[in-house]
């Protein structure tokens, strides 16, 4: 059992294993900067011993039925909700999420474990006469062995729960590797692993950064990757992969666009539109990064909306409580977010809430403060505009028609959601049919689908790489690999004396050629009756 501490090691085969180099990185909590652990920097030796457990507890795993394994997840779901104050506790303060979002992490992770105890349902085979002479086609799913997870910083429990639950039930072995920011919540789910009854060496962990990462993608006994992150990595990680042709899912970053028709309801569309950029400080991959509202920059309803969501976001508070807005996740962040909006002013745009202002307000703290922030912006090339900022930045543009608003939206690189307000579905109908993303929204801003259906953007944007889907149905394909199985059997001479009388009839019958109804006779050019 691993005692509650700061010190994150590795966890291999069951145990904690401190690295080989002996080298660690400071945990640092973003609201106050303040050094509250430190985890493990893994080197190629590591990742060895990690894939060595995880390769030697397969065979064992995957033989079980996946009704056993299924079961064992239950009682990881069980463990989950019974410790989620005590993970969301160490969300708040690695991450520096709010409680009520550090909870919903741990709660919406824990729906995919959910969803994993169906797979007994969801995971079965098909089976089919392809051929006359009793020729059958089955198919079976095989898990594919070690399978590899490696995750960002922003949802510590959440996203690394989208691959795991799935590809354990499967029947694979997984080595995690969680981000070096945030790696005392999951450290603090395997004691939660222990507990459930996984055999050791089925889940593990290696913590660090980039060094780790390469050798497990590297190691030849690693079967699958998959990636959630910044699009830079998830394309060099999903092409490292394709080298060694090895299956790999890799999400990247996103810029979200929000379109606000003159019809929408000014009311629950600003609510909905501020949560949507500064939740979770903005740093989530669903997060509203450009409003393009519709219509007359000077109409009453255009200049309600956005007085509006002003107006909603100037009252959000910082801190980690119930609706407040926590710090983003370090000092390279913060930076990079001063950039963004210091590069709009230059631009000439006007910032209508500065969140800069949370900075001498919060400076006691010594965190990464930066309150909502919303730049309006007079051309639609500022960089503000057209990159991923993360962090609780609202750009905010007008455009006249909704072509207009179609062609930014259409222009940008990325491809993860995007979403309308309106107040008519015809008007929903025309822009869900036209925006390039794949997972919008109609009234919401956040448009997460949730279990059974997948989650990821568009391939061919900078917010997908590699094969296949996350989450969903589509996790379950990508792993396990179907093995399919033809199948003749030599029609067997059956004794007279255990004849039933249909059998008599039907072997009468054929005696007489009477069989076969007498229609036209279906020419099977298939090889399977053995001709040469
Ligand atoms: P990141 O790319 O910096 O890190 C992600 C993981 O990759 C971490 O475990 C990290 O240790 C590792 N890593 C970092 N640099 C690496 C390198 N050069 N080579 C190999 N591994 C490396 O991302 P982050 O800052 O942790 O997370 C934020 C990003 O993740 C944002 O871009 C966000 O949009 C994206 N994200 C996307 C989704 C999605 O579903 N598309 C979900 C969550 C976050």
């Amino acid at each position: 059992m691993l005692a509650t501490t700061t010190t994150v090691d590795n966890y291999i085969n069951g145990q904690a294993v401190p690295p080989s180099s002996n080298d660690y990185l400071d945990i640092i909590n973003p609201s106050t900067c303040a050094i509250i652990g430190k985890v493990a920097l893994s080197r190629h030796s590591d990742v060895n011993a990690a894939v060595a457990a995880a390769n030697a507890a397969f065979p064992a795993w995957s033989a079980l039925t996946v009704k056993a394994r299924a079961a064992i997840m239950l009682e990881f779901h069980a463990l989950i909700r019974s410790h989620a104050n005590e993970l969301a506790q160490l969300i708040v303060s690695e991450n520096g999420k709010n409680i009520t979002e550090a909870l919903a992490d741990v709660a919406k992770g824990n729906e995919t474990v959910e969803y994993a105890t169906s797979l007994p349902q969801l995971m079965q085979g098909k089976i089919d006469y392809v051929s006359s002479g009793g020729v059958s086609c089955r198919d079976r799913r095989d898990p594919l062995g070690v399978v590899v997870s490696i995750v960002p910083f922003n949802f510590p429990f959440m996203v690394p729960h989208w691959t795991l639950p799935i590809a354990l039930v499967a029947g694979n072995t997984v080595v995690l590797k969680p981000s070096e920011k945030v790696p005392l919540t999951m450290y603090k789910v395997m004691e939660l692993v222990e507990k459930a009854g996984f055999p050791k060496g089925v889940v593990n962990l290696v913590n660090g950064t980039k060094d780790a990462v390469t050798s497990l993608i590297d190691h030849p006994l690693v079967k699958a990757v998959t990636f959630v992150g910044s699009s830079p990595v998830a394309k060099s990680i999903a092409d490292r992969c394709h080298s060694w042709n090895k299956r790999c899912t890799a999400l990247g970053g996103a810029k979200n666009h929000l379109i606000a028709l003159p019809d929408c309801d000014a009311e629950s569309a600003s609510s909905d539109i501020v949560v949507s950029y500064a939740g979770c400080a903005g740093q989530r991959c669903m997060a509203a990064s450009v409003l393009l509202i519709v219509g007359d920059e000077n109409g009453s309803e255009q200049r309600e909306l956005l007085h509006k969501v002003i107006e909603k976001a100037s009252a959000i508070q910082p801190g980690t409580g119930p609706g407040q807005m926590g710090p983003v996740i370090d000092e390279p962040s913060l930076n990079k977010i001063l950039g963004y909006i210091e590069q709009s002013e230059k631009e000439g745009a006007e910032i209508l809430l500065d969140g800069r202002s949370w900075i001498s307000r919060m400076g006691h703290t010594k965190g990464n403060w930066i309150g909502p922030t919303i730049i309006h912006h007079k051309n639609k090339s500022d960089k503000a505009m057209n990159e991923e900022v993360f962090g609780p930045v609202l750009s905010v543009y007008h455009v006249n028609t909704w072509q207009e608003a179609i062609a930014i939206e259409n222009a940008n690189p990325f491809g993860n959601a995007a979403a309308i307000y309106t107040s008519n579905g015809g008007h929903a109908e025309w822009f869900t049919r036209r925006v390039r993303a794949s997972m919008l929204g109609v009234n919401i801003g956040i448009p997460v689908p949730r279990e059974p259906f997948s989650f990821g953007g568009l391939y061919g944007t900078r917010s997908k790489y590699g094969d296949m889907d996350i989450t969903g149905d589509g996790a379950i394909e990508f792993f396990t690999n179907r093995i399919k199985i033809t199948s003749k059997w030599p029609t067997p001479t059956v004794p007279e004396y255990v004849m039933g009388v249909e059998q008599q009839q039907q072997q009468q019958q054929n005696e007489q050629g009477m069989g076969g109804g007498g229609g036209a006779t279906t020419v099977d050019h298939a090889n399977f009756a053995g001709r040469m």
